[in-house]
């Protein structure tokens, strides 16, 4: 039988939740135990892929093309389970289906409830994961939101049911709370002992409560949250703020023997925590030496988890070439306003233009794919940073000065970026994995090894054929196709050290331990400028 774990969150949000939940995950794997992550989302919503990285940061997408919160990366960096459409739960998806079914005539004339009919179908979205793969031993869940909150309570409702079906040994709660340090240094456990009272409120008794707080709990302070939680003094832990990085939390969990305590609770007995995967990311972190400024230049810098995935394979590729790389975040609209973009961009090592949507900020990107090409400076561009790099080609190389995107200039003579359907006659949205072939004597080739590679692709506009032979007479290198030819996917910058750009999304598949590889040679190039 399996095991669930169900990892709620209180007090407030952006406790570091999904990392916890992540980090449990990793704990699980390296004892052994084959582990599958589910978010669930509260949001009517019916994925994340409408919604503004203002509203909810990065859109994460899987192989099959979920679009998804950005968790779900956490999840893949972090554990090795699959992780597909099954893997994200959001209101709006029980909803919709729910209502179909009700349309379909399938609940038999019954008055359709949010217990049990919306419950029920949370609960087989979880156990079709936990069934998915007969060697499935733990499914974590994790149930965004803070306990309180209207939109969470069907899913914990879930997680109370489900406890109660599967018997204590089976599911287990695991909540997250802030204890906060008051003038003094004085820390206070009061929040915490009324979100587990709320907790209680629901039906669920938490078995571990993992505090976020700024420094390590001591003992007095556990036992006095144990006292008013009804939690075993042993298992109250800390979430401390780190100044490294998130993956030493589960070297902090097991320092604080979190999955011994997890084992008891569950009646699981595996081999010891083997946690070379981790000390080895920690190794490569201490050892890091030299230091390259990387300028992200994108639209939504100000909103801290945009780009989560994107720095991560930025930090990555940063552990695995032993270089520190300092990620200077540059709003494209400065870039847009200034004479002297030297004055902004002369210090950076090497520049990457990320994804994206939408006009605004547009030339300022362009301007850095410019700098970049004359300055002989690595560029990465990835997705929106391929499509600035082919208009800066084609307006300052090919002098087409109207040259532009559909997407932003639907009038444009020279479209040299446009709808994919306008030309390949089928209408799609690229989203999810795909395969692309690489040319021979290319930098992508160099950097994967690999004449064919699969990455996952969120994209409706790319490269317009029509202008391939142009584009290739006047030097730009067209260095990688789908596979069947129709649609390009990589070009490079010739008499350029490394100037390369991608309409695939290579980020998602960057894991610590395995950077992914064009963002490991971008660094690489990077620090061969210093
Ligand atoms: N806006 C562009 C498109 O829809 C680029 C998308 C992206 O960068 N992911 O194709």
């Amino acid at each position: 039988m399996n095991k669930f774990i169900f990892v709620s969150g209180g007090v407030c949000s952006s406790l570091g939740k999904g990392v916890a939940a992540s980090s449990i995950g990793a704990l699980l794997e390296s004892r052994g135990l084959n582990v599958r992550m589910v978010k669930c989302d509260p949001y009517i919503n019916v994925d994340a892929g409408t919604m503004s990285p203002y509203q909810h940061g990065e859109v994460y997408v899987t192989d099959d093309g979920a679009e998804t919160d950005l968790d779900l990366g956490n999840y893949a960096r972090f554990t090795k389970g699959r992780l597909s459409q099954a893997n994200s739960i959001t209101t709006g998806q029980v909803y919709e289906a729910v209502i179909r079914k009700e349309r379909e005539g399938k609940y038999l004339g019954k008055c359709v409830q949010v217990i049990p009919h919306i419950t029920d179908e949370i609960k087989s979205r979880i156990l079709a994961v936990s069934n998915e793969e007969s060697d499935t031993d733990v499914v974590i869940i994790e149930i965004g939101g803070t306990v309180g909150d209207i939109e969470s309570i069907p899913f914990l409702e879930v997680a109370r049911q489900m406890i109660h079906e599967q018997g204590k040994k089976n599911a287990v709660s695991v909540h997250l709370t802030l204890v906060p340090e008051v003038a003094g240094g004085e820390l206070k456990t009061k929040p915490t002992q009324h979100s587990v009272k709320t907790m209680q409120e629901t039906g669920i008794q938490p078995d571990i409560v993992i505090c976020r707080s700024p420094v390590m709990l001591d003992e007095a302070t556990c036992r006095k949250i144990a006292l008013f939680t009804n939690v075993d003094p042993d298992a109250v832990f800390t979430s401390p703020n780190i100044d490294t990085t998130i993956y030493q939390i589960p070297i902090v969990f097991f320092e604080q023997k979190l999955d011994e305590v997890l084992m008891r609770k569950m009646d699981i007995e595996t081999r010891y925590a083997d946690m070379c995967t981790w000390n080895s990311v920690m190794e490569k972190y201490s050892a890091r030496q030299e230091k390259v400024r990387i300028g992200i230049v994108g639209k939504y810098m100000d909103i801290h988890d945009t780009y989560t995935s994107l720095n991560e394979a930025l930090f990555h590729a940063s552990l695995e070439n032993g270089v520190d790389a300092e990620l200077v975040k540059i709003d494209s609209s400065l870039l847009e306003e200034t004479e002297n973009i030297d004055s902004i961009l002369g210090g950076m090592d090497g520049i990457l233009v990320p994804g994206g949507f939408g006009q605004r900020g547009i030339n300022g990107m362009i301007k850095a794919a410019a700098w970049a090409r004359t300055n002989k400076k690595p560029y990465l561009g990835i997705c929106l940073g391929m499509h600035v790099m082919i208009i800066d080609w084609a307006r300052n190389v090919l002098n087409w000065n109207d040259a532009d995107s559909t997407e932003f200039s639907p009038d444009s003579k020279h479209p040299v970026i446009s709808l994919f359907e306008e030309q390949v006659n089928v209408k799609i949205h690229r989203i999810g994995a795909s395969e692309t072939v690489n040319e021979d004597g290319t930098h992508i080739i160099a950097a994967y090894g690999e004449k064919r590679i699969t990455e996952r692709h969120r994209c409706r506009y790319g490269f317009s054929n029509q202008y391939r032979s142009e584009m290739t007479a006047s030097g730009l290198k067209l260095a990688a196709f789908n596979s069947d030819g129709a649609l390009v996917e990589c070009v490079e910058w010739p008499d350029h050290p490394w100037g390369v750009a991608v309409q695939f999304h290579p980020e998602y598949k960057s894991k610590p331990m395995a950077a992914s590889p064009l963002f490991r040679e971008f660094l690489a190039r990077c620090q061969d400028k210093k």
